[in-house]
């Protein structure tokens, strides 16, 4: 039997070829690419010529092919469509891959090799990109433990193993509490003023999970399900059982209890960070940051919360006033939230929906990047699928050249993690040859009923939007080294490209031309849309403190340097008590599910990314806006010159003046929410 993860891929595009590939393959596969990735670095440590740019940083980056490979195959399933053996093939992965990776940084012959280019990286005659290549494998080898001696280094290492494996961990069990919940209804006053769309959808989802009692209606964990569910039930008591589960995962006593992970997941960083000379894991997080400190970040956090809590107080009266309820708690929030918009706007979610269907609104964002960047879209039938209901479009430029291939895989399953995310089977880059990537978009959609069109709500074609946002930042770039290339950029301004994205999505033009009525084909009316925008500012006051409170829990407890006591519930409670939360709304992810910080250090200590993106998002619109024009050809091209196919090449900062002209300011955000 031959292993096709070892073979050339002979497909259209070079897919994975999915059909033959099978969980057991995974193990040859990864084991082969660690040794063929260890074997050329070696070669590059051990190289008897002096250090240069070709032998060293050029050879590091042109390493490492068949480990790219394997591992984007197999991270986009254990993600998109995993198993029980894919699951238990990651849990042993995880400390081998962090071991490779630390036997990487903690290379001393090679950090040798580039620390000394580093030093002499101005008298090496090398561009702009170049010399920016050598400072970041620099930096990720001086953060990455290289300078540490002997005994430390190894300290280190384990360590970085130890947290690979528990970030698996605390990722399975929330994916364990998620996948295990169900609630199941059959009778009609279980049901009462859940809309037609919902019903259906849990049918659907029902009959999905093989239940198989008549008229049999299930409602889980995920966002697409849950949310509609707490937004119209009208039965209190259901929507608190939901509410509870929800908010109950990953605390659950036993077997998938994350607390303990999360202790030594924190204790491992507060080492790691104290080894390399910092306070804390947040003063080591945010050092290599564009905000540069927790003191920054906070500030701007602080600088939205004030606004954002008291208009959260206003909103909580007029929810208090149309319910009655003095004791107005966290799972009727949404659900009177929703009453409230249908008397003050006159507008529901129901009335919206049937104009937002998935591949109209598809057909949107296509739309949008045609215009800006002049790419156009062409759905590819002939390509390997790991799932039916993955799609797949060819990217061309305006000359008709290939740019990428775009994945789309909209729907939730039970096999798909939560949430929605951006992701790659091959990344763009230009070393001996061009290599353009192949993207793929993932949300949790719930699918329309057999033969009818999907339809989303507000919030799902926002996602659907800044994930595109995030594809485009991987499709169109065309930065030469894979280190620099694509979304490879600051924690902080990857959420940019993404964000700005979304604002087209709310034009009036666009709306008016691919908002249409699944049933009428009507376009949506003026009226409508006029509403929608006037809306955009409601219930602002919730969304923006459901978030930024979880930002300021993640600061804090990433600057808590005495662990042993740490309870978390206790700590979410003063945390929020400290910044006044205002009563009955739940912080966006509570602690023991908070995979952004867990499940990798990726988002640890930076879940205010969001915010600070947003920030540059806010006034990036602004740029068309002034130009009157939502298509403006010269901020466009600066856009795309400096922003969507400019990956890490130059410093975040400097690219968003050169586009924008300026650096920005909190204002526009706090217009865009009515916090202002
Ligand atoms: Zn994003």
């Amino acid at each position: 039997m031959t292993n096709p993860l070892l073979q050339a891929w002979q497909t259209p595009f070079g897919m994975p070829p999915f059909e033959s590939i099978q969980a057991s393959h995974f193990e040859e596969a990864f084991e082969s690419a660690l040794k063929q990735h260890q074997a050329e670095i070696d070669a590059i440590s051990n190289n008897p010529e002096p250090p240069s740019f070709d032998n060293t940083l050029l050879a590091l980056e042109a390493s490492g092919d068949l480990l790219n490979q394997t591992s984007n195959v197999f991270f986009n399933l254990s993600a998109s469509h995993s198993s029980p053996e894919i699951q238990s093939i990651e849990r042993n992965l995880a400390p081998k891959l962090a071991a490779h990776s630390a036997a990487l940084y903690l290379n001393a012959p090679l950090f040798e090799r580039i620390d000394a280019l580093n030093q002499a990286k101005h008298q090496l005659a090398l561009d702009a990109e170049s010399i920016r290549l050598i400072e970041r494998y620099h930096l990720d080898f001086v953060r990455a433990g290289a300078k540490l001696q002997a005994q430390d280094r190894a300290i280190f290492a384990q360590n970085s193993e130890k947290l690979a494996s528990l970030f698996t961990q605390f990722s399975q069990n929330v994916l364990a509490d998620e996948s295990s919940f169900c609630l199941t209804l059959t009778q009609d006053e279980e049901l009462q003023g859940l809309p037609t769309f919902v019903r259906q959808a849990a049918q659907k989802l029902a009959k999905d999970r093989g239940l198989t009692e008549p008229h049999a209606h299930a409602f889980t964990l995920s966002r697409s399900s849950i949310t509609p569910f707490m937004t119209f039930s009208e039965r209190r008591d259901l929507r608190k059982t939901m509410w509870n589960a929800w908010c109950q995962r990953g605390e659950h006593a036993g077997a998938h209890n994350n607390e303990p992970i999360m202790k030594e997941i924190l204790k491992l960083r507060l080492a790691q960070a104290r080894l390399l000379g910092y306070k804390d894991f947040s003063e080591y997080a945010l050092a290599d940051t564009m905000a540069g400190s927790a003191q920054q970040a906070r500030d701007l956090l602080l600088r939205v919360w004030q606004p954002a809590r008291l208009k959260a107080l206003q909103e909580r009266e007029d929810l208090k006033k149309l319910s009655g309820l003095e004791d107005l708690e966290a799972w009727d929030w949404h659900y009177w939230t929703e009453r409230v918009r249908k008397e003050k706007y006159d507008l529901n979610e129901a009335e919206i929906k049937p104009y937002l269907q998935l591949h109209k609104l598809m057909q949107a964002m296509f739309h949008v990047a045609h215009r800006l960047f002049g790419v156009n879209f062409k759905e590819v039938r002939n390509i390997a699928k790991y799932h039916d209901t993955v799609t797949g479009w060819e990217v061309t430029d305006a000359n008709g050249q290939h740019v990428g291939l775009f994945l789309s895989d909209n729907f939730a399953r039970s096999t798909k993690r939560s949430g929605a995310w951006m992701s790659t089977y091959r990344d763009p880059m230009h070393l001996s040859a061009s290599v353009r990537p192949i993207v793929v978009n993932n949300n949790n959609f719930s699918q329309g009923p057999e033969g009818q069109p999907t339809l989303l709500s507000l919030d799902d074609a926002r996602t659907l939007f800044h994930e595109f946002g995030h594809g485009l930042h991987g499709l169109l770039s065309q930065v030469r080294f894979p280190r620099l290339s694509g979304t490879s950029v600051l924690r902080d301004f990857v959420e940019f490209p993404s964000q700005v994205y979304e604002n087209w999505l709310m034009q009036p033009a666009i709306l008016k031309e691919f908002a249409v009525h699944a049933e009428t084909g009507h376009p949506m009316p003026d009226a409508l849309i006029q509403k929608i925008l006037e809306a955009q500012t409601f219930n602002q006051g919730f969304s923006t403190v459901e978030y930024v409170s979880s930002a300021l829990v993640d600061l804090a407890l990433h600057e808590t340097t005495d662990l042993d006591d740490l309870n978390f519930k206790a700590f979410e409670a003063q945390t929020l008590k400290a910044i006044d939360m205002p009563p009955a709304i739940g912080m966006r992810h509570r602690l023991p599910h908070f995979s952004h910080l867990f499940s990798s250090n990726s988002y640890a200590s930076a879940y205010y990314v969001y915010m600070w993106a947003e920030v540059l998002a806010a006034a990036g619109l602004d740029a068309f806006l002034e130009a009157g024009d939502l298509f403006a050809p010269e901020p466009a091209r600066k856009l795309y010159e400096h922003v969507y196919s400019a990956g890490n090449k130059q410093d975040p900062m400097q690219a968003y003046i050169a586009f924008r002209g300026r650096a920005p300011t909190v204002m526009p955000l706090l217009t865009k929410r009515g916090l202002a």
